[in-house]
């Protein structure tokens, strides 16, 4: 008999195509069939609201977090079934227990545990506390480089190039997607185009992509746009462009020029694709973007605290009202911060970016959604990491009508899937795997904030992971039904 039949409900298939009302069945994890449904196990009566495959978060940072909370409340919340991990260039794989590389990534793959090595012992490791959602990933440059030559500033030797290029191919060997370069942090800042040349070169043979975390997203966007495209040229593999953006506000606006780029690439047949997440304050690691020496006075003004170990009082404040209320000047605010016991684990919110151009951004044909959420809940983290996808279809959808229901969930799912090689998932199809999420389009938004981030999103009403039923009317079931994915070739330029 059928496990699970979902009666009554209004079917986004993923693919762009008008919604139409049906039953959905599902058995052994996979949808059965689409349609009438016959008598079943379990039944539930969706009441003529939409049911569109499950949300995938093309940019994840939720390395550590399936250790940490495999439940992944946060993101099963807002209809995500599936996450993009191992972004910016910081992957848990590889991994060497005896150095500290999570460590190294200041906070971004905090959680990870025990004394696995590969893309092989990560999934054993994950799937032994049985995650909640599923997670595809990226092994990323910084973590190849850390494990290979420490933090060093300089050109890598031959053999420590074959070394990591070694690390990047085993990776794509076992499932990877792609390879991931953050090279704004450290130490993927110190290396040149024609290191990053060479390692993408190693997703080639798997026709695997490079995910790009640019150089530069502010002053340099475009130069870094030139980069990225050469890279994806030279090495000839499929170039995501990650949270694309123009930082700060002399820059706003670029992002015009900066998409035109992409196209201009696209119509001369290179594979370029992007994604955004729908905020106007990006999020990460603070003693990223400051130099000690020289304190960027107008930088420390649009901060906020997220999380600060050694100040847990300043979290969820901004900086300017710190200094204010402390009687200290904002730069040595700044140092005080960053140079305090465990002050490079400060993660931190920047108020950077052009609300015009999210809209711009989210017109763009096949931009994709990705969160970047740092999956950190101490302190206040940015609410993306619990309000990206509703947000999607409350704002950008209901409210300011930049795209269509339809076309907003394309981007979300079939699209990601295709993008990035994750094989029958991402639609409502007679044998795809049931990742389904059931909303209601009328009252679907996300409700997380700066000021309280850690809350959930209403209107999403039952989402199903691999045929289970994950969370249901904001109960989450704790099933633990989520997989770990292994690569299939893009089927984006197909
Ligand atoms: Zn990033």
């Amino acid at each position: 008999m059928t496990d699970l039949t979902i009666r009554n409900v209004n079917v986004i298939d993923g693919t762009g195509a008008a919604p139409y009302l049906a039953d959905v069945e599902i058995e052994a994890g996979r949808i059965k069939s689409i349609g009438t449904g016959g008598p079943a196990t379990t039944e539930i009566d969706g009441q003529g609201k939409f049911l569109s495959p499950g949300f995938i978060d093309t940019h994840a940072h939720d390395d550590g977090a399936f250790f940490r909370h495999p439940g992944m409340e946060f993101k099963l919340a807002q209809g995500v079934t599936t996450v993009v991990s191992g972004n910016c260039g910081f992957s848990a794989i590889p991994l060497d227990p005896d150095k500290d590389l999570v460590r190294a990534s200041g906070g971004i793959l905090a959680g990870i545990e025990g004394d696995f090595r590969d893309l092989e012992g990560y999934f054993e490791a994950v799937l032994a506390r049985n995650p909640a959602i599923n997670n595809m990933m990226l092994v990323g440059h910084n973590t190849v480089r850390t494990l290979v030559m420490g933090h060093e500033a300089r050109k890598p030797t031959s053999q420590e190039l074959t070394t990591m290029k070694d690390h990047v191919s085993l990776a794509m060997e076992q499932g990877a997607c792609g390879f991931s370069t953050g090279l704004i942090y450290r130490p993927g800042r110190y290396s040149e185009t024609d290191e990053v040349i060479a390692l993408a070169e190693a997703a080639n043979p798997f026709d695997a992509l490079y995910t790009t975390h640019m150089r530069n997203e502010g002053d340099r966007l475009l130069e870094a746009v030139e980069e990225t495209l050469l890279i994806g040229r030279e090495s000839n593999v499929h170039t995501h462009i990650s949270h694309h953006k123009s930082a700060g506000k002399p820059n706003w606006g670029k992002v015009v020029e900066s998409l035109q780029r992409v196209d201009k690439a696209l119509g001369e047949g290179q594979r370029v694709t992007l994604d955004v997440y729908p905020y106007t304050a990006g999020s990460g690691r603070m003693i990223e973007y400051f130099n000690l020496d020289n304190i960027s006075r107008e930088f420390a003004e649009v901060i906020r605290i997220a999380s600060c170990p050694a100040y847990r009082e300043y979290e969820g404040r901004m900086l300017v009202d710190i200094a204010a209320a402390d009687n200290i000047d904002i730069v040595d605010l700044v140092r005080q911060i960053l140079t305090a016991p465990k002050g490079d684990r400060t993660l931190c919110i920047h108020f950077i970016i052009d609300e015009a151009d999210i809209e711009t951004n989210l017109r763009h044909k096949d931009m994709m959604v990705g969160s970047d959420g740092i999956p950190d809940l101490n302190g206040k983290p940015h609410p993306r990491l619990f309000g990206t996808f509703p947000r999607i279809l409350g704002h950008y959808v209901r409210e300011r009508k930049i795209l269509s229901l339809t076309e907003a969930v394309r981007r979300m799912t079939s699209l990601s899937a295709a993008t990035f090689g994750i094989k029958d998932r991402g639609q409502v199809r007679e044998g795809y795997w049931a990742d389904l999420v059931l909303f209601d389009a009328d009252k679907v938004r996300d409700t997380a904030s700066y000021d309280d981030p850690k809350q959930e999103p209403e209107g999403i009403q039952l989402v199903i992971v691999n045929g289970g039923i994950a969370q249901q009317r904001g109960r989450h079931t704790h099933i633990g039904s989520g997989k770990m994915l292994r690569y299939r070739r893009s089927a984006y330029s197909e």
